[in-house]
């Protein structure tokens, strides 16, 4: 079954996945899922030491200077918009949820940039609730490999995964997919002559 062969040859390259953004608590991890966004998290984790070096606190990051925010958050990319997402998420938890992020899906999707994906990041990564994020790893991932259609938008695609995979695999599968995507089955230049699933992969001929 083509399902159990993707999940056995995820397991083997990335048999423990971890999310490669650094954070140490429940809103670094949001806040930095939030300016990952259209970057890398590479950028992210130098960027943000640098805001947690200025705002120590919550509360530092809600009266923090939007002109000085962003400038922070300029190697991200984005810079206007992600300043103004992050400090208007540490107003509302400090305000709302007393300082810790909600465990609630429809909750966080009403925080300033944060939208499914991102709040599937988080729930994932911090809770570790059954959640398949479908970032654009995941999307072309999928859709190389016949899991997704090519048209399929990200809830189209979040939705067969979670039918083709069972619930207890669906955190790690999203880290294994987005690893996958990033180091292996890249955008431009897949490393397809050194896949094991080249014989269902739908880009193969493309590729090699
Ligand atoms: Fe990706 Fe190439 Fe493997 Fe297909 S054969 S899944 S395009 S790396």
């Amino acid at each position: 079954m083509k399902t159990k062969v993707i999940e056995d040859y995820l397991d083997y390259l990335f048999p423990n996945p971890e999310c490669e953004l650094i954070y140490h608590t429940d809103y670094e991890l949001l806040i930095a899922v939030v300016l990952s966004a259209q970057s890398t998290d590479k950028r992210v984790n130098t960027v943000m030491p640098i805001i947690l070096d200025k705002y120590p606190t919550l509360n530092d990051l809600k009266e923090a200077d939007l002109s000085d925010l962003e400038t922070i958050v300029r190697p991200v990319g984005s810079q206007h918009k992600k300043a103004a997402y992050i400090k208007n998420i540490a107003t509302i938890l400090v305000d709302k949820y007393n300082s810790i992020v909600p465990r609630d899906r429809d909750k966080l999707i009403e925080l300033s940039g944060v939208g499914r994906k991102t709040a599937n990041v988080f729930l994932s990564e911090y809770y570790n609730e059954p959640a398949i994020a479908v970032d654009t790893h995941v999307e072309r991932v999928s859709k190389r490999l016949g899991l997704a259609n090519k048209n399929d938008d990200v809830l189209k695609i979040e939705n067969k995964l979670m039918k083709k995979f069972s619930k207890d695999k669906w955190a790690k599968l999203h880290l294994q997919l987005v690893l996958f995507g990033r180091y292996h089955c890249k955008a431009i230049k897949p490393e397809c002559s050194n896949c094991r699933l080249i014989d269902i992969c739908k880009e193969k001929k493309k590729n090699i």
